[in-house]
């Protein structure tokens, strides 16, 4: 089960909370030497950041550079000065509303790259913004007090900087941001989301000596975790099932010392499928047949091998005990009928069509053939035991498939 594409560590970020609140604590107590790196370390990570983000693609990340780093350096320029002054007041406000919209608006606007047209929309979006806020503070902040001082006037309460209005608003963009994550829990959503509160802690207390550097930098430092924890999955996943590939399969057999059992899986007729059905439903149903594989119990975790051969591991696991569950879940897949698209419409490529075939139509029968091999002193190597599982596999083809032979 662990090995669905759905996997996420909420871990990292909460450390990286924990240990820029930390900070804040011990912050008075620092050299000045010190604080003058924390100061620059927003900038430092920011750009590390956004040569991360053009690397790996993601419009999601450079947006999420120049809303902190903009926000940051609002912060340090125009409010490190009483409240009361106007431009701080309406540099504040601005902030306290430009961070929560375009922090959940980035997040609800599909990723599709970092140079696309849509992109680079995004990025002059902000950068008009960016011109606004700086046109209003240096030019309008007289005239803005007045709607300032009316809905947004800032510390409502002892030791809360931020307006209650705009607190809920920031309030209500995080919780659409968690929905958001929720809907689609991947290791970068889950950044963006921890990132996004983040960058909320120094608005709402903005007094505290230090604050705005540190999460800023807490909020850069999830975004940089997450983004390579995001690069990770494209490598070691594979993109049609969501399952985990060969290259980690390898991986984990190279760190196993104990004793484990291992299956190759294999669909049966699988060609012939292809033929009737076409390519394009063959892969539907191969994702739907890793997907029930993938619900095996007992341990077994599930790799794609390749093509439409699948592996399964069972750590520390003996044979007989690999046979048993896998013989529950070859009997699961021949018993569940999959839905297949009408192949009729396929080649039209018009769109009504492709909507009317995605209403399931028919339903296929699949089955597997398994073969099971347990690790033992005289295998060398994980190959043999893989040859050795294929062995099995053959064997279990030859005696007329959907069965398991260990
Ligand atoms: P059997 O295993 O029962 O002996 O017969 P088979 O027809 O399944 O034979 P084999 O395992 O050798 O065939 C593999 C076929 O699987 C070849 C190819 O048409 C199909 N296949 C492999 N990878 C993919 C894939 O990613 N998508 C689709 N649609 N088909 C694939
Ligand atoms: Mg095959
Ligand atoms: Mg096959």
């Amino acid at each position: 089960m662990e090995s669905r594409l759905t996997s996420y560590n909420v871990f990292p970020s909460l450390v990286i909370l924990s240990v820029a609140a930390g900070m804040l604590i011990w912050h008075s107590a620092l050299s000045s030497n010190t604080r003058d790196i924390i100061y620059w370390m927003p900038y430092g990570l920011a750009a590390i950041t956004a040569m991360l983000a053009l690397q790996f693609n993601r419009r999601q990340l450079i947006t999420v550079v120049m809303v902190n780093s903009f926000s940051y350096w609002i912060i340090s320029n125009y409010l490190q000065q009483p409240l009361d002054v106007p431009e701080a007041k309406t540099a504040f406000t601005l902030i306290c509303l430009f961070i929560p919209l375009n922090l959940v608006l980035n997040q609800f606007i599909r990723e599709n790259g970092s140079k696309t047209r849509r992109a680079w929309l995004s990025y002059g979006f902000i950068l008009i913004q960016v011109a606004a806020i700086s046109l209003s503070i240096n030019y309008f902040s007289t005239d803005l007090l007045g709607i300032i001082d009316e809905w947004f006037p800032p510390r409502p309460l002892d030791g809360l900087v931020i307006s209650l209005h705009a607190l809920g608003l920031a309030t209500l963009c995080l919780v659409l941001a968690f929905i958001r994550f929720l809907n689609q829990p991947t290791s970068l959503s889950i950044g963006l989301f921890f990132s996004f509160v983040a960058s909320v802690f120094p608005l709402a207390f903005l007094d505290r000596e230090a604050i705005s550097s540190v999460f800023f930098a807490a909020s850069m430092l999830i975004m940089l975790y997450s983004g390579f924890s995001a690069s990770h999955e494209l490598a070691y996943r594979d993109e049609l099932t969501g399952l985990l590939g060969r290259r980690m399969l390898f991986e984990k057999l190279a760190g196993m010392s104990k004793n484990y059992s291992l299956a190759m899986v294999d669909i049966d007729h699988f060609k012939k499928f292809n033929d009737t059905y076409g390519h394009d439903v063959g892969d539907d149903v191969l994702a739907m047949v890793a997907s029930k594989l993938d619900q095996i119990e007992g341990g077994g975790q599930v790799f794609r091998y390749g093509g439409e051969e699948f592996t399964v591991l069972f750590k520390g696991k003996k044979l007989d005990h690999a046979l048993a569950f896998l013989d529950d879940i070859r009997e699961i897949i021949s018993e569940t009928p999959f839905a297949i698209r009408d192949k009729t419409n396929r080649d039209k490529g018009d769109k009504a069509a492709r909507d009317e075939e995605a209403k399931p139509k028919n339903t296929v029968q699949i089955t597997v053939s398994i073969g099971v091999a347990e690790k033992a002193s005289h295998h060398a190597n994980a190959e043999e035991v893989i040859k050795e599982a294929d062995n099995a596999l053959y064997k279990a083809k030859n005696k007329g498939r959907n069965i398991v032979v260990g």
